[in-house]
């Protein structure tokens, strides 16, 4: 027995809520199959979303599953999707050993960071070492803080940060990939270098104290961000269909979020690497609207 829907989404964070919304307003039998591991459940503060700034995540997600809920077309259910795949123009999803059907599949499931492999990074991210200092910098600002990361952006990263504190030291955790020229400059804007390997991190309910070297020699600081968190999908959309990665790790969308699979669209965090709160709803409320447009067409 399945039981069918207009459109099935799978992952309720933002960009799923807000698309469920939108449909539920349009009074479409949505379903919602949500895992609820959101990536920023690790920050106890989101920042940057006009009403909502400096909501607690599981808050903002309260909120908006009783929004949708007020719509009597709509289910949210809380269940991790295991499968999906297309037979005869029909889409079949499965998740918790219940089958389901639908027409059109929205995948707003967001991406898993993967943290720097450092003793202790565990412990501060998302409570005073962060990725994104449009969400956490100002909470960070003219606080003396570490940055991590050796890959090419580093340097753009560095001066980045530095906008909100000139307090830095860059921990690059083995030999630094940058120019001599680019040491200098970091030099000339009294920003520290730490290339020997981080020992570990040291912290007290979050709060990053102190940075260990391999040496022992101790850096205090009092926050921090991470270059690079190795993001990957949360859901293998690509094992069930073959579809392409983007440059920044998202499943590839032709314009309007629609997937070279016919009915199959990618909004979110899934489809930019990381997209923030507010375009990840604004993605939602979009195709909710062109899909109900769609819908409405055929219809008549
Ligand atoms: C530490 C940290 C702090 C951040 N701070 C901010 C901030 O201050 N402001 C801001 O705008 N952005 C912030 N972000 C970014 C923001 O969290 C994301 O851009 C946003 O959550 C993306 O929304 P989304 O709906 O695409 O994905 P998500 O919010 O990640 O939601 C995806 C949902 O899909 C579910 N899911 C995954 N796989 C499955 C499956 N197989 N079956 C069913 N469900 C599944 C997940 O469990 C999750 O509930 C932060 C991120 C991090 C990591």
């Amino acid at each position: 027995m399945s039981e069918q829907y207009e459109v099935v989404v799978i992952g309720g964070g933002a960009a799923g809520l807000n698309a469920a919304l939108v449909l539920g307003r349009s009074k479409r039998k949505v379903l919602v199959l949500d895992e609820n591991k959101a990536r920023n459940n690790v920050t106890k503060a989101s920042h940057g979303y006009l009403t909502r700034d400096g909501v607690k995540p599981e808050e903002f997600k309260e909120i908006g599953i009783s929004e949708i809920e007020a719509y009597p077309s709509v289910t949210y259910i809380e269940s991790k999707v295991t499968s999906l795949h297309k037979e005869e123009g029909l889409f079949h999803i499965h998740s918790d050993e219940r089958h389901y059907t639908a027409e059109r599949v929205v995948v707003a499931t967001g991406m898993k960071d993967v943290l720097p492999d450092i003793k202790g990074m565990q412990n501060v991210y998302g409570t005073t070492v962060f990725h994104c200092p449009y969400c956490d910098g100002w909470e960070r600002r003219e606080e003396p803080l570490a940055i991590f990361g050796n890959d090419p952006g580093i340097m753009d990263y560095v001066k980045l940060i530095y906008h909100w504190s000139k307090d830095l030291i860059v921990f690059t955790n083995g030999p630094a990939e940058i120019t001599t020229e680019e040491k200098e400059d970091l030099s000339l804007h009294n920003v520290k270098l730490i290339e020997e390997p981080v020992r570990e991190l040291v912290s007290e309910n979050g709060n990053l104290k102190k940075v260990v070297a391999e040496s022992g020699d101790v850096y205090q600081r009092s926050g921090g961000f991470i270059l690079d968190t190795s993001e990957t999908q949360s859901f293998p959309l690509h094992e069930y269909f073959n579809i392409e990665f983007t440059e920044m790790g998202g499943y590839y969308t032709k314009e309007g979020c629609e997937t070279l699979v016919e009915g199959l669209y990618v909004i979110g965090d899934s489809r930019h690497g990381f997209s923030g709160l507010l375009k990840a709803a604004s993605e939602g409320y979009e195709l909710a609207v062109a899909l109900n447009h769609e819908m409405a067409v055929n219809d008549w």
